[in-house]
């Protein structure tokens, strides 16, 4: 049985288990890996156990102690989530050290500062570290640096070299692997069972296949139009000349096609520039005569596009850029069609 249900991890729960057995559990961890592997479910799995009134020792939650109670339904005194708000491009100060009324007396800084009310320790969680303005992560520095007595703080963030040095430096990194197809195949199938739905092995295998390890990714391709649309997508960025006017309203099409909903249309637009990146990677691998194993649809496209080395890597990096533009909430249409004409002229 994996720790805690959580499929993937037992290498890391496993470090935490002998950690906390003797009693080296630190001040501040940073869990680091890809999006959508289970870091943010992890982290709370592993408060809620460290916290639980009937654990021993083995760093399992019993689920029925009031602290357990209260750490399920996110109420529990001594346990704080700070993440980025979805229309916000960072996390907002005030979450940290309070509104400019309130400074220092409200905030996840000061209320790590605070008695432990069920626990034995203070508790938090900063999701999203990848998006801590300079000010902000100043503001964490010396919780950090000078943590409350037992008290611990997980901060999660995506990849090492997106977190401020000053930040990297003060707390455990800890590695999150992605996660294999196997995993994927099995978590989404228990998933869409419980939902009442059947879905095919082949389908699982191929959404395992393009997912790349994010189960958050598996769960978007689900959705049959946007596995349909990642082969399109292949074909449109290799054929030559590309033509950047329907790259752009397939594009658009696609994101408007997840609702109104703006938190949705980002996720889809975030999705169709990481396999944009994937294709370019690829590209560029092979044309240094590494091939990576990918899928047929993949394989096929990189194939039919002869390019030199320097136009692959303008062309990723213009994706890369683009895609960093989602994360700081720029406006989607815009950001569409300026990465489009880049990549048209490159
Ligand atoms: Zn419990």
């Amino acid at each position: 049985m994996p720790w805690e249900g959580i499929l993937g991890h037992d290498l890391i729960a496993e470090q935490f288990v002998s950690a906390e057995a003797a009693g080296r559990i630190a001040g501040s961890y940073l869990f680091i890996g890809q999006e959508g592997i289970g870091k943010a479910t992890f982290a709370k799995a592993l408060i809620m156990a460290l916290a639980c009134q009937r654990s021993e020792n083995q760093l399992k939650a019993c689920g029925k102690c009031i602290s357990c109670v209260q750490a399920l339904a996110g109420t529990h005194p001594d346990v704080e989530i700070v993440q980025k708000p979805a229309e916000r491009t960072t996390i907002p100060l005030e979450a940290l050290i309070g509104s400019p009324d309130q400074r220092l007396r409200a905030g996840l800084c000061w209320r790590l500062l605070l008695r432990p009310q069920l626990a034995s320790r203070k508790f938090a969680v900063l999701l999203d570290a990848d998006h801590l303005s300079e000010e902000a992560a100043n503001c964490l520095l010396k919780t950090l640096e000078e943590p409350p007595p037992g008290a611990v703080l997980i901060l999660v963030g995506t990849t090492l070299e997106r977190q401020l040095p000053t930040i990297r430096s003060r707390c455990q990194v800890i590695r999150f692997s992605p996660l294999t197809d196997t995993m994927i195949k099995e978590i989404l199938q228990t998933e869409e069972l419980q939902n009442g739905q059947e879905i095919t092995d082949s389908t699982l295998a191929e959404i395992a296949r393009v997912a790349q390890g994010s189960l958050a990714k598996a769960r978007l391709f689900l959705d049959q139009e946007l596995t349909s649309f990642r082969s399109s997508l292949f074909k449109m960025l290799a054929e030559r000349p590309l033509r950047g006017v329907q790259l752009t309203r397939e594009t658009i099409g696609i994101v408007e096609a997840a609702g109104k909903e703006p938190s949705l249309r980002r996720a889809r637009l975030r999705l169709v520039l990481d396999l944009s990146i994937d294709f370019f990677r690829a590209k560029l691998f092979e044309s240094h005569g590494v091939r990576h194993p990918t899928d047929e649809t993949l394989a096929h496209a990189i194939d039919t596009w002869s390019a030199s080395p320097e136009q692959i890597t303008r062309c990723l990096e213009y994706s890369l850029d683009a895609r960093a533009g989602v994360d700081r909430n720029a406006n989607l249409g815009i950001l569409v069609d300026a990465w489009t004409a880049k990549i048209e002229r490159a």
